[in-house]
């Protein structure tokens, strides 16, 4: 199975791919904690390998309950 980058750096294997955007984008841990973050994490998204850890993170922070800035 190939390894897909991440969409946004371009650089880094993806670890999850964002469901919300057609087609779906794949996002490396740090791009996606980056939105973490800013309050506007990916929740609609499929885990690729290593994608346990972006969702650990996520419950870790809890911020789509949390954080509303919208
Ligand atoms: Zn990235």
């Amino acid at each position: 199975m190939a390894e897909q980058l991440c969409g946004q750096c371009g650089k880094t294997p993806a670890i999850i791919e964002d469901l919300d955007v057609e087609p779906a984008q794949g996002w490396c841990l740090g791009c996606a904690l980056a939105l973490v973050k800013v309050g506007d994490p990916i929740v609609n998204y499929r885990e690729l390998q290593g994608g346990a850890m972006y969702t650990h993170e996520l419950a870790e922070r809890g911020t789509t309950q949390t954080l509303r800035f919208r």
